[in-house]
């Protein structure tokens, strides 16, 4: 059996070798290096691949999120609501540009953002939601949508986890996750499902104006060369990283296909025992793209299993041992523990499988056996 890893770049490199190798050497040859036209041709296959009017590039998620805020135009003080079960980077942003973070509890099954909960937070500081579509999985985008429209607020996708899936409307309508709101984010981190080979982000928006502001945002603020319109950052996709984007972007649907037949095989396996609940399918089999296939584990002990299986050479990850009210830094009085019964409960029973592409049916065999020997047949 092939050694078992939490994300396989190795398997999938070998894979594309050729043809990544054939596009970083075109960009070798042409010293283009920044804005050079690997960048360009990701942007516009990207585009194309999502049916969106604008793919902005920049150099990571958490800046692609920094920078939608910022293009939104909001003031300090306005209150951003989000979820309390997400990566940091999701609220990091909101405070530092001086926005108060507020975050609202999940839903136990989806892990995703409780527009009831939402509904709940709304204040008449409120301007925008950032639903996280966690592990892969759409949030719930037709209510999020609906009290955004019924309250005049922004929508801005973190769609760092679930670039490739697609949402169905209730009328029938399809879109990709990062289409659906005002403005979306989306990371090209490595173990992303769209990964580069370094960092890398973009923005996404079907507005016009706003993809025009975000350019200008993007590079120092300008709209002319050295002319400073306003207050920018620095923030590029290098053409290295566009050309590995290019290649894998071509696969994108074939390695979101690869974890989702992961996942079913896990569940196969998993879904009967009584200490284990698989991942829960909201919508359809394409709102999901397994970026990660997280598990909760009931009445048990979810940290003695994480130690049986790193001692039989099986990784797995706690994503997120910490509740983001419950951080050091996003500390507030406003916060009571009641309001997170379904955070609290999550950081003590998830636990993620290996989840990659490259995963096959002797290693999930081998991962389910040896979950099933900890907690007892
Ligand atoms: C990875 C991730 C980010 C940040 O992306 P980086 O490219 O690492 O900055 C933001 N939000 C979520 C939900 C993520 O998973």
């Amino acid at each position: 059996m092939k050694e078992i890893r939490m994300v396989d770049l190795k398997g999938q490199y070998e894979f594309i070798q050729p043809e990544v190798t054939e596009e970083i050497n075109k960009v070798l040859e042409t010293t283009s290096f920044i804005n050079g036209p690997a960048v360009k041709a990701f942007q516009s296959d990207l585009e194309r691949y999502l049916d969106v009017a604008h793919v902005i590039p920049c150099a990571n998620g958490t800046d692609a999120l920094q920078i939608a805020l910022m293009g939104l135009g909001l003031q300090p003080g306005d209150e951003v609501i989000t979820a309390d079960f997400t990566f940091a980077a999701t609220v990091e942003v909101i405070a530092l540009l001086r926005l108060k973070p507020v975050l609202v509890d999940v839903d136990p099954k989806t892990f995703n953002i409780d527009p009831k909960k939402i509904e709940e937070a709304i204040t008449p500081k409120t301007k925008a939601i950032i639903p996280v579509h966690l592990f892969g999985q759409v949030a719930d985008m037709e209510s999020i949508l609906a009290i955004a429209e019924k309250h005049q607020l922004y929508v801005i996708e973190d769609n760092a986890q679930g670039i490739g899936a697609t949402y169905s409307f209730k009328d029938g309508r399809k879109a990709k996750t990062g289409t659906l709101g005002h403005v979306a984010a989306t990371s090209f981190f490595p173990s992303k499902n769209l990964g580069a080979y370094g960092d890398g982000g973009a923005i996404f928006t079907q507005d016009d104006d706003l993809a025009h502001y975000i350019r200008g945002i993007v590079n120092h603020g300008m709209y002319k060369r050295y002319y400073h319109d306003v207050v920018g950052v620095n923030s590029r996709l290098d053409s290295m990283q566009a050309a590995v984007l290019k290649v894998k972007l071509n696969y994108l649907d074939f390695y979101n296909e690869r974890r989702k037949e992961a996942a079913l095989r896990y569940t196969a396996l998993l879904k009967d025992h009584p200490n284990i609940i698989t991942p829960y399918n909201a919508w359809d089999c394409d709102a999901h793209v397994y970026h990660q296939y997280t598990l909760r584990i009931v009445n048990h002990d979810r940290d003695g299993l994480v130690q049986y299986l790193n001692e039989h050479n099986i990784p797995c990850g706690i994503y997120y041992p910490v509740p983001l009210h419950a951080q050091k830094a996003y500390q507030d009085e406003r916060f009571r523990e009641e309001d997170f019964v379904v955070t609290n409960q999550l950081v003590k029973e998830v636990i993620s499988l290996p989840m990659h592409s490259e995963l096959d049916q002797e290693q999930i065999s081998f991962i389910a056996q040896h979950l099933l020997e900890f907690l007892g047949n």
